[in-house]
């Protein structure tokens, strides 16, 4: 804590406040929307809004937002071709707590089963399959990110007197690829494996998943048990927050595992933020299935964009098929800081959020040439790998 007692708290919010303005106008790297306007809620952080409980069942805390949440996740259910008389969700903390949960209705599903993730999955995936304690396999991604489907069918043929959890990502972190879930359940049923499970981690693309063309498998008609989404990605929200969808005779099969704790408790933490429920309401409610389908087509076009500048640079830039995300070879360090260009091994990507517009790529593009003209040898050195 800076006690420093020549600036007072006021010019150390403004300070604060500048610095963060400044880091949040130039980023390109990340899947972040900055473009909310939420001034109509500010009254809200007035009251300690808490949605502890499940959002389906009656509770006696009344400072919360449960009927937002039930009408986020039914639009989301609608969005996602769930059954309508067998869906459940809740608003999580973010799409790891959403990852979490489905892992966790998995395992107590099938105590015994293996769960196979690529190679590509998103970082924190590893995590929660340690903290459940569930024996995992790795398998390999294909040269764009998506889950190699002849290594997962050699490997679950190998196990296949086991249960299997299959952690399929829609919209890889990198290169934002996408794992086909019904050729995904294709393998299980040619397998005769009738034990499993498959949780698709849609974090960034389930959002605009429905409005891929051609469409992409990643429903829960394509065969899903449970979809993640990350809130405050393709959406944006001041607060991270994150969606788990599922089927509710899923989730009853969990409420009845742990009733000695009580029926109500189906969600992984207890107090849960009752803003962000009202955050993504409000969005949802703005925009509708419509909105969040100009915002794709938006982003595509800007993404589209990126790739024709880069190539005309002679950069090897590609993307995947309706993907928003833009990949090339890794840029030199001072254009990775200014844009905050996460990198991987010799790659890095720009991410064209529905807030960035091709002013942005062009800004970077300028950037881009200066840099080329400076060091012309570590640029081709970078792009000969
Ligand atoms: C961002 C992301 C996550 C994690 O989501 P959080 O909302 O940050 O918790 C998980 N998987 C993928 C593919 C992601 O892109």
């Amino acid at each position: 804590m800076n006690s420093n007692p020549v600036i007072s708290v006021n010019e150390q919010l403004n300070l604060l406040k500048e610095r963060i303005r400044e880091a949040s106008d130039l980023f390109l790297g990340y899947p972040v929307s900055k473009d909310f306007d939420y001034t109509p809620l500010y009254d809200f952080l007035k009251y300690p809004i808490n949605n502890l409980g499940d959002p389906f069942e009656d509770s006696t805390y009344k400072v919360q937002t449960h009927e937002l949440e039930k009408e986020v996740i039914r639009f989301f259910a609608r969005l996602f071709r769930a059954n309508p008389k067998d869906y459940w969700g809740y608003v999580t903390n973010g799409g790891s707590e959403s990852n979490l949960y489905g892992l966790y209705i998995a395992r107590e599903l099938y105590p015994k089963a293996m769960v196979y993730y690529s190679e590509s999955t998103h970082y924190s995936v590893k995590k929660n399959i340690h903290l459940l304690n569930i024996p995992a396999i790795v398998i390999r991604s294909q040269e764009n990110g998506e889950m190699d489907y002849n290594d997962l069918e050699r490997t679950l043929q190998f196990n296949r007197h086991k249960p299997a959890i299959i952690l399929t990502t829609f919209g890889t972190t990198m290169k934002e690829a996408k794992d086909d879930v019904s050729r995904i359940k294709g393998i299980l049923r040619q397998l005769a494996i009738q034990d499993h499970y498959i949780h698709c981690d849609a974090a960034l693309s389930g959002s605009y998943g429905a409005f891929i063309e051609p469409r992409a498998a990643f429903d829960f008609q394509d065969g899903a048990d449970s979809i993640s989404i990350s809130g405050h990605k393709f959406i944006g929200s001041p607060i991270p927050c994150g969606v788990l969808l599922t089927k509710r005779s899923l989730r009853d099969r969990i409420a009845k595992g742990v009733s000695y704790i009580g029926s109500l408790d189906t969600t992984i933490t207890g107090s849960r933020n009752g803003h962000s429920v009202l955050f993504l309401w409000y969005a949802l409610r703005a925009m509708g299935a419509e909105g969040l389908k100009r915002r794709y087509l938006h982003s595509r076009e800007t993404a589209e964009y990126c790739l024709g500048e880069l190539r005309k640079l002679g950069i090897e830039a590609w993307m995947n098929p309706g993907a928003i995300t833009v990949v090339f070879p890794k840029t030199p360090e001072n254009l990775k800081r200014k844009y905050q260009l996460a990198t991987e091994d010799t790659i890095t990507h720009i991410i064209c959020m529905p807030n960035v517009t091709k002013a942005h790529i062009d800004a970077f593009m300028e950037d881009y040439k200066v840099e080329m003209q400076r060091e012309p040898e570590l640029y081709l050195e970078e792009m000969e790998f």
